[in-house]
């Protein structure tokens, strides 16, 4: 009956309502996830569960929603990407490097959600060090799709991804630097928003590319979305890049009807190299759909989608191998037991630590700021970085959104990309765009494919106008 009733919420201001009404308690829904994150044990999203914990925190925000004091987010139940820090946790950032590392002090991401009452129910399994697609390069193994078990979940978010997707909590906080957030949501059918890059803190957050990380929602819902931002997003001053754009309620504001908009659609995403033809006419169908609401839709030219990942990469392996220095055998995290001297600490600590993706990224990143090369790529890169972000910009100073695929392809079986690194970097060819370009973007639900397999659609908005973004993302329906 209560699982019955728990399921049937479609957002959290309809659970929120039977929670103030007492028809259901947040005890009910605590014992209710950790059943069901131990029945699916199996799909290795959740890293570790704070079950006591989470009891615990239950009667006290319980007592809270009783007496009419509970913050906006009492009673939700979260789950937490493993490169979030939570004080007196352990974070491994799903490194063998940092296994056992226990955070010092929480993100101001995580203080501020506790702050509005949530509840965080456990750690999820995630890329190492959030690099990857397809969370295949966690030390702790892949996540598996909960659709078809055999597929990935996507990355490298994937444990945020499949934890909602199962309903295995009622949300879940993740990060995106390239599509981490927007890719795995895409794959599980669910909805995961990269704010405007700065949005939102990354203080507590483990650092992958700094100019690009960003931490953000995974959800069930748009208003889910809206409200769990609202909660998360401002100025931080643990984080000198935070914005001080104030921030709206979004929540409020993405209630009622939606004016017509003028949008854009990449003409190249359209015939790029390995685009999925039933990724191809969901799309074309999702492009008919809003123009039979009224709104204007249109193609536009977006000539540097070819470099796109490769500036991406240039870029990004940069500034890892730069942040993942700090990860010596010395400070924190793990020591080889072979170390004898300052060079055999560093060598074989890192050597044995980190796994062969992030080591190939290190040495990528070293190699492009090298003196010799750094003018041939770093620099480059940095240029057609901010080609990107004029010609972006460009586009939405005449539409108001751009709408994309998330994704190329539905979510891949196990194993099969994995070998390749080339093909994995270009499961990245539709997300990284609004990344290098600093812009909020969404993947939202847009049906399946005959398989049964999720299909998502990216919407990409204007800089700091989520509020409009996650208002236009409820005209998008699944097919
Ligand atoms: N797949 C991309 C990468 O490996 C994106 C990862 C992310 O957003 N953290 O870099």
């Amino acid at each position: 009956m209560i699982t019955e009733k728990i399921k049937s919420y479609s957002n959290f201001s309809q659970l929120q309502q039977d929670l103030k009404a007492g028809l259901i308690s947040v005890k009910d829904l605590v014992n209710y996830y950790i059943g069901r994150i131990k029945a699916h044990q199996h799909l290795n999203a959740f890293l570790e569960t704070f079950e006591a914990e989470a009891l615990a925190r239950a009667e006290e925000i319980q007592a809270k929603i009783d007496n009419g004091t509970g913050g906006k987010m009492a009673g939700m139940i979260i789950g937490l990407k493993d490169n979030i820090s939570f004080k007196g946790h352990q974070m491994t950032a799903s490194s063998k490097i940092l296994e056992g590392y226990e955070a010092v002090y929480s993100a101001t991401v995580v203080e501020r959600i506790l702050k509005e009452d949530a509840i965080i129910i456990g750690r999820l399994n995630c890329d190492e060090f959030a690099m990857g697609a397809s969370n295949e390069t966690s030390y702790y193994g892949p996540v598996k799709n909960y659709v078809d078990e055999t597929r990935v979940s996507g990355g490298s978010s994937g444990g945020s991804a499949v934890a909602v997707q199962a309903g295995l909590c009622f949300a879940s906080l993740a990060s995106d630097t390239g599509g981490s957030i927007r890719q795995p949501a895409a794959f599980c059918g669910v909805f995961g928003l990269k704010p405007t890059y700065s949005r939102v803190s990354r203080y507590g957050v483990v650092a992958y590319a700094s100019s690009f990380d960003q931490v953000g929602p995974i959800a069930k819902s748009v208003e889910d979305i809206a409200l769990i931002l609202e909660v998360i997003a401002g100025k931080d001053s643990h984080d000198a890049t935070s914005s001080d754009v104030p921030v709206p309620n979004y929540s409020q504001l993405i209630a009622g009807e939606v004016p017509k908009k003028k949008i854009a659609y990449i003409e190249e995403t359209l015939h790029a190299e390995g685009l999925d033809p039933e990724i191809k006419a969901n799309v074309l169908a999702q492009i008919e759909k809003l123009k039979e609401q009224g709104h204007t839709v249109e193609p536009v030219s977006f000539e540097y989608l070819e470099y796109v990942v490769a500036t991406y990469y240039i870029l990004t392996t940069a500034e890892a191998s730069s942040n993942l220095a700090r990860y010596d055998g010395v400070h924190y995290g793990y020591r080889s037991p072979e170390s004898k001297d300052l060079i055999s600490t560093y060598k074989k600590s890192r050597s044995e630590g980190f796994g062969d993706e992030v080591k190939r990224r290190i040495m990528l990143g070293t190699f492009v700021l090298s003196a010799g090369y750094y003018d041939a790529y770093y620099s480059k890169a940095q240029k057609a970085r901010r080609l990107i972000k004029e010609k972006m910009d460009h586009i939405l100073e005449d539409y108001n959104f751009i709408i994309t695929p998330t994704t190329p392809t539905p979510a891949f079986p196990i194993g099969e990309e994995i070998t390749d690194p080339m093909v994995m970097y270009l499961a990245d060819i539709f997300t990284v765009g609004a990344s290098l370009a600093g812009l909020p973007a969404i993947s939202l639900p847009s049906g399946e494919n005959k398989q049964g397999l999720p299909l998502g659609i990216q919407i990409i908005g204007r800089r700091f106008k989520e509020e409009n973004l996650l208002a236009f993302s409820k005209c998008i329906h699944k097919l």
